[in-house]
């Protein structure tokens, strides 16, 4: 029999050394010491570390080495960050949106990162930055997973063509449903949205990844809407809270009643620690506070 690929001599990340691994038809299908068959392509690992590759589940391509573009941040805040983005967004081309994507993606992959999620902001009428990352998604498909989340950065409600933008994004190839309710001018409208954006995955069979209670503020709880609608509309396994920081401000008693909301509805939810570390509590005078979602809760 011959295979495709065999690695030789590998350690494990779970301890095991010295150990062969064949590959087929883009699957591994056996991991066992001295494999006799042969294959099309031997890579002797001498020894090292073979380990699956790292998965980033939350990057916003689109805005990528973009530090100083159109200026520095002089606050910190997201607020701030999202008005330059603001400012920037008028100035992009495709052409510079996909070669800052591209470059990254050479750093990416040369770090061992083969799959990404990112968000693409449709909020810009151009949908010029989606166009250039469906691109980048297709150039780059050999080497990476990519996957597009359709942003509407500036509210789904709050800004005038984003639900119109949002549908001709995942028209043109764009794979998962985004949102950002705490954004939204009020509560009812975030919560609003988050029903809106969850009946658009249900129709398409999308799956939903929002950016949801990236706040300080306690009493930000669209994640209670975004597990209800999930588990109303039947979409359990397919939505992803990304944030979830006001859940570090919230009242312990409402957050025993709001995990189990999250459990049944089989959420996901991606903390992106190394983002909320420094934005959160920057209103905040002494102790400030770090607001990172509730992971050992969850687990
Ligand atoms: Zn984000």
């Amino acid at each position: 029999m011959s295979l495709d690929l065999i690695v030789r001599n590998a350690a494990l990340p779970d301890g095991r050394a010295g150990l062969d691994i064949a590959c087929e038809g883009g699957r591994i299908t056996a991991i066992e010491a001295g494999i006799t068959a042969e294959a099309a392509r031997v890579i002797d690992a001498g020894g090292r570390l073979v380990s699956p590759p790292f998965i980033d589940c939350h990057f916003h391509m689109d805005a990528t080495l973009s530090l100083g573009l159109p200026r520095l941040n002089k606050s910190g805040t997201l607020l701030e960050g999202i008005g330059l983005w603001g400012e920037l967004k008028p100035l992009l081309t495709h052409e510079a949106v996909a070669e800052r994507a591209l470059r990254y993606c050479d750093l990416a992959v040369a770090q061992g990162l083969l799959a990404i999620r990112t968000h693409v902001d449709v909020c810009d009428d151009r949908l010029l930055a989606v166009e250039a990352l469906l691109d980048v998604r297709e150039r780059i498909a050999p080497y990476i997973d990519l996957q597009l989340v359709a942003f509407p950065q500036d509210g789904y409600y709050r800004s005038p063509n984003a639900a119109k933008n949002l549908d001709r994004a995942l028209d043109l190839g764009v794979d998962v449903v985004g949102g950002i309710p705490h954004f939204e001018r009020t509560m009812a409208d975030g919560a609003a949205s988050v029903a809106a954006l969850c009946e658009i995955a249900e129709k398409r069979g999308l799956m939903v990844d929002m950016h949801c209670d990236e706040s300080d503020d306690p009493l930000s709880r669209h994640i209670e809407t975004l597990a209800a609608e999930t588990t109303r509309l039947g979409l359990q396994g397919r939505v992803a809270g990304s944030h979830l920081t006001s859940m570090h401000s919230m009242d312990n008693y409402y957050v025993s009643k709001l995990l189990p909301l999250i459990a049944e509805a089989d959420i996901q939810v991606i903390a992106n620690p190394l983002i909320n570390i420094v934005l959160q509590g920057r209103h905040d005078t002494y102790p400030k506070r770090r607001g990172q979602t509730r992971i050992p809760e969850m687990r």
